[in-house]
């Protein structure tokens, strides 16, 4: 399998037209239950603290996203008013979606709260949901390998998923899952501030930019949103699977690495 189009590392499938909007016109709503999309942005506008400037440009160097992003709807100016700590805990025991059904542990997201960098993949698999951390099994050893090509250590960034249960047999997460679950994932960023954020495969890609476009197009590529960059890069389960394409991961980590050097 290449990377083709809307590759998603899970299963090889591929993303439809028809999947759901981008993480970008989802609501910053932690209801128990999953609001409508209308009765949850009617929710997100009246809990917003202060309405947010439109602040997004397309840096220079990078292309706008053809649909909305994730920064543009809330996020681009970060706003540290709740801490991670009180977003898990309005996750509580979650049971919004059915992945709750066959997960062992929720995993929410491991690093630094104050990161400079936050990396972003699909969804916890086996290990992940056995031990409760993200990216601890073999994609996470190759993660952790890259972080260090570039400088960092792991303890330095912030890891977490678009959906936080496992998805049965490591498929693909659906559009309503991304949909429950992304609205944390929102709050997450918001609360850390990183400087860049970096999407791990297609539905990272998808959901936080809300970039439709293969991810070998768009890979490498930074985008800018005010304060905040985001690179979109290939996911590390792809190369393990393909291991002649780790160049394309070591390519977008060095480019995290002289991004942050230079803008430091
Ligand atoms: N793959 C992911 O996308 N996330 C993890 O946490 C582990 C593997």
């Amino acid at each position: 399998m290449g990377i083709g189009e809307f590759y998603l590392p899970g299963t090889g499938s591929t993303i439809q037209p028809s999947d759901p909007q981008p993480l970008s016109a989802i609501p910053e709503a932690a209801a128990p239950r999953r609001p409508t999309m209308d009765a949850a942005r009617k929710q997100w506008e009246a809990q917003k603290i202060a309405p947010s400037p439109p602040t997004v440009q397309a840096a220079p160097s990078g292309p706008a996203p053809k649909s909305m992003s994730l920064f543009e709807s809330s996020s681009a100016t970060p706003r540290k008013a709740e801490t991670l700590e009180a977003i898990r805990e309005d996750l509580g025991d979650c049971h919004r979606c059915r992945l709750s059904g066959g997960r062992q542990t929720i995993v929410f997201g491991q690093g630094n709260p104050h990161a400079e960098v936050v990396f972003v993949g699909e969804g916890p698999g086996a290990d992940e949901d056995a031990q409760g951390l993200p990216f601890v099994g073999r994609a996470g050893q190759l993660l952790n390998r890259m972080i260090q090509l570039a400088g960092m250590k792991r303890e330095d960034v912030y890891i977490c998923n678009v959906v936080k249960c496992r998805p049965p047999g490591n498929r693909t997460p659906l559009p309503d899952e991304i949909e429950t679950c992304s609205p944390f994932l929102v709050r997450q960023i918001r609360t850390i501030g990183p400087r860049l954020v970096c999407c791990l495969g297609a539905p990272a890609v998808r959901t936080v930019l809300g970039i439709k476009e293969g991810i070998t197009k768009i890979r490498g590529t930074f985008y800018d949103y005010g304060d905040i960059k985001a690179l979109p890069t290939v996911h590390p389960a792809y190369i393990l699977r393909n291991p002649r394409e780790e160049k394309l991961l070591r390519e977008d980590f060095q480019k995290i690495c002289d991004f942050l050097k230079s803008s430091r």
